[in-house]
């Protein structure tokens, strides 16, 4: 495993760059993060590296079956472009195929992708990739037990929650360390203003221990909180924590 580095290059392969140009220019922390060269996210037009006159990037399956896939050829020399050709920068980088077969994605992923500094992420379409793609990635992770149209969400969601793991993209009001996953639990309930929330015959209000101003009790409460809600909403998670 490499160790921590500080800046994130992401490149997403894929047939529609909008998404990616998209998402750097809607998304303040994101832009900032680009601004201050912590980050460099930068779609890359799978369609450039297509075949003959209308730049043809799949075929009909072998055997029958609706639909089309996406061509190993094309696919192979889009990777190899965005492959580091040195051995110590290549150990910095991973290539990951977004696919509703891969991996379940975990914050333990995003964690350990967090210490790379490159990552190449292969988005798919239509029926998806030609099988033999998958002997030139590192890895293929999937961000649910559903299936998308294309791999352009997916790969969004792996770099958004890799790059606030890097430091200094999050704004210092924020912190990713105290959140839901972090230590293996979900993050204890959260009250802003105002003390009383009143609606018709309800009335919430905020927990005395959160405006008692002692820290001490305070942290204890958020702690018995956390432990509560994930055995009682992701039993699959509490039983694995170490925290307890
Ligand atoms: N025929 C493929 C299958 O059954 O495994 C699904 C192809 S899907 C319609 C098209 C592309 O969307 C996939 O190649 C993948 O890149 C992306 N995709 C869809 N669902 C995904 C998921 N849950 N996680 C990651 N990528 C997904």
């Amino acid at each position: 495993m490499p160790k921590l580095s500080k800046k994130l290059s992401v490149k997403i392969v894929t047939l529609f760059p909008g998404f990616v140009e998209n998402f750097v220019e809607s998304f303040g922390i994101v832009k900032r993060a680009v601004k201050l060269r912590l980050l460099d996210l930068k779609a890359v037009n799978l369609r450039s590296f297509g075949l003959g006159p209308r730049q043809s990037v799949d075929d009909r399956p072998y055997g029958g079956g609706v639909g089309m896939v996406l061509r190993p050829d094309v696919l192979c020399r889009a990777i190899n472009r965005l492959k580091q050709k040195n051995p110590a920068a290549r150990k910095m980088q991973r290539i990951i195929l977004l696919s509703p077969q891969g991996k379940p994605f975990t914050q333990k992923d995003a964690q350990r992708l967090a210490r790379y500094s490159s990552l190449v992420l292969v988005c798919g379409r239509y029926e998806g990739f030609d099988e033999r793609v998958r002997s030139f990635v590192d890895e293929e992770l999937s961000v649910g037990d559903y299936v998308l149209m294309g791999g352009e969400l997916p790969a969004l969601v792996v770099s958004e929650a890799v790059m606030r793991l890097k430091p200094g993209v999050l704004g210092k009001d924020e912190s990713a360390d105290r959140e839901s996953f972090a230590e293996g639990l979900l993050e204890y309930p959260q009250y802003t203003k105002p003390e009383i929330l009143k609606d018709g015959k309800k009335k919430l209000v905020v927990p005395a221990v959160l405006r008692s101003g002692n820290h001490q009790k305070i942290a204890a409460w958020r702690l018995a909180e956390s432990i509560k809600r994930t055995e009682k909403r992701r039993p699959d998670i509490f039983k694995k924590t170490n925290v307890l």
